[in-house]
């Protein structure tokens, strides 16, 4: 059964999500700040709102895809929002990359009104959402995982159920910790390499077949000509953002800091997307972390 769907946030993972939904024959109402990716899914088939409330009124079940937690509480409960929108019984799924502790303050106040939440972050990226072959890491109540499944599979290949509410997003947090510090370290390395005067490509042939082999040395490498396709041949066009990337390492932190765990190469790669970010790379790929190493090595 095709359930009508509210799709709030439909910029670089939203809008081939939404796409995706709308090829399997899901009626999709799609909502953004921005009304270009709106009027270009409407080309497509899907309806177009006008605030985050009239796209959650006719729908069964309401996905965001945002940026982070301030505009998920906007968007969600904020003036003229989804929760103003959504009917009793009626589901929300939050699918962006957001604080855990976030996620649990939003359920609740959705419990409150009658309505079920689950959170369902993704991974795979661009390619990933437009291939619909995302993993999604959700958390909640299992009947309800088992209720959304099948439109968890029209726009991911990898869907697993993480636990209670909160818990795909501290499984997210924890894959982009992980990313982050091997993109941060893939760039350190091939800079000392290039520096030394090695080829970047011989060093790409002999890395990805030995140990140092690793996801953002095989897709997001940041030396352009060497990989089949990736940002740096694009002028680091994104992709995954610098900013997002250092949101999440910043969510990787204050989730230490609440656990009194510890945190060291979380806090180091954030402060290198820092300065990425303040060269003016923020909005550009991740790979882009690249960008802040040239500024820090010596010259000639
Ligand atoms: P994006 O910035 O491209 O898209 C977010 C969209 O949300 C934008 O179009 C923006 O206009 C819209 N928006 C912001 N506030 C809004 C509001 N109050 N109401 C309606 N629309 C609003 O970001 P993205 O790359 O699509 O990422 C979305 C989420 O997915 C983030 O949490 C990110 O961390 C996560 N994510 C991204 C990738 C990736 O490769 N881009 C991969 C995995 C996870």
């Amino acid at each position: 059964m095709t359930r009508p769907i509210g799709f709030v946030g439909v910029g670089t993972m939203g809008k081939s999500m939404a796409l995706n939904l709308v090829k399997r024959h899901y009626p999709v109402t799609v909502y953004d700040l921005n009304p270009e990716p709106v009027e270009e899914l409407r080309e497509f088939g899907a309806e177009p709102a006008t605030t985050a409330q009239s796209c959650a009124s006719n729908a069964e079940v309401v996905i965001t895809m945002l940026p982070s937690s301030p505009h998920v509480e906007a968007a969600v409960l904020g003036a003229d929002g989804v929760l103003d929108g959504m009917r009793p019984g009626t589901i929300l799924i939050d699918m962006s990359t957001i604080d855990p502790l976030v996620t649990r303050s939003v359920s609740e106040k959705v419990a409150r009104r009658g309505m079920r939440m689950l959170d369902a972050p993704v991974s795979g990226g661009a390619v990933g959402a437009r291939d619909a072959t995302l993993t999604i890491m959700v958390g909640g109540p299992t009947e309800l995982f088992e209720e959304c499944k099948p439109i968890f599979e029209a726009v991911g290949g990898n869907v697993v159920h993480c636990g209670e509410i909160g818990m795909g997003e501290v499984v997210k947090v924890v894959n982009n910790l992980i990313a982050g510090v091997s993109m941060a370290v893939v760039a350190e390395a091939f800079n000392i390499g290039v520096k030394a005067g090695a080829d970047p490509k011989i060093m790409y042939d002999v890395v990805s077949k030995s140990s140092g082999s690793c996801w953002t040395l095989n897709h997001v490498l940041p030396y352009p000509g060497v990989l089949p396709e990736s940002p740096a041949d694009n002028d680091y066009a994104a992709g995954f953002m610098v900013d997002l990337m250092r949101k999440d390492l910043s969510l990787a932190m204050s989730a230490a800091k609440g656990l009194g765990a510890p945190a060291f190469l979380a806090s180091v790669a954030h402060e290198l997307f820092g300065v990425a970010s303040n060269l003016g790379y923020g909005r550009r790929d991740m790979s882009a972390v690249k960008k802040a190493l040239d500024a820090l090595t010596a010259q000639g």
